[in-house]
């Protein structure tokens, strides 16, 4: 008999004039080719759905997409920044019940920023005015290829995965971790100090990094071993 693989639930991407909700493949096919079998959610804040969603899947990938709502953090939207509040709900519900049953979570790009903000940090709404830095965080194309080098800290699940203190990135982002939510630990920073990964210890597998394996598992091997370090988290019996 076939091995049953591990069920990943992706937050869909909203495309806000279209209404549609779509997928970056990047995502899946990076799922797959770590064993995982991927599954786009549906767009929904409903608990009783949530609660079933959680306990049928083996973990979750909060996706990249708009910001996170500023009201989330008691502050008012620079004019910059564009939001999806029906993401922000169902992902701040999501993660709530995720973490209650203890199923392994990966988060990328807004999905380091959503869990910061639902674990009560806060955001910088725009790094380009709130963030004085010679490293630049948004990146020319192709977007597989490192655009700055984050240190990794010792003693994170990060470095005992990859063995190593410095790790090349991408980077397409113009908001970061800001104030760190309390139950959330630091594993990787950029050249400037900017908060580029996060786990949170209490948790089976909580990750979430401020770059894109997405675009770069195929041609970087630490991007790949990030996805399947967190399938093979989702495999195992908790
Ligand atoms: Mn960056």
């Amino acid at each position: 008999m076939r091995a049953r693989k591990p069920v990943i639930g992706l937050t869909p991407l909203m495309d806000i004039e279209r209404d549609s909700l779509w997928m970056l493949p990047g995502y899946m096919s990076g799922v797959q080719q770590a064993g995982g079998l991927p599954v786009m959610l549906p767009l929904t804040d409903d608990e009783a759905a949530l609660r079933q969603i959680v306990e049928s899947c083996d973990g979750f990938l909060f996706t990249g997409g708009q910001d996170v709502s500023p009201s989330l953090y008691d502050e008012e939207p620079m004019s910059c920044v564009a939001v999806c509040p029906e993401r922000d709900r169902m992902e701040t519900k999501l993660l709530q019940y995720v973490i209650a049953a203890d199923k392994p979570l990966l988060g990328i790009c807004r999905g380091i920023q959503l869990l910061n903000v639902a674990l009560g940090g806060d955001l910088y709404q725009d790094l380009p005015t709130q963030w004085k830095s010679a490293t630049s965080h948004r990146m020319d194309p192709p977007y597989n290829l490192p655009w700055h080098t984050n240190q990794i800290l010792p003693d994170t699940p990060l470095h005992a995965l990859l063995r190593s203190e410095t790790l090349p990135v991408n980077s397409c982002h113009h908001q970061a971790v800001k104030t760190l939510a309390p139950s959330l630990r630091v594993m990787a920073v950029a050249a400037d100090n900017l908060i580029e990964a996060v786990w949170r210890p209490e948790s089976r597998f909580l990750w979430a990094v401020q770059w894109h394996p997405e675009f770069s598992y195929a041609t970087d091997p630490a991007s790949m071993e990030i996805f399947r370090a967190f399938v093979e988290s989702c495999g195992s019996s908790g």
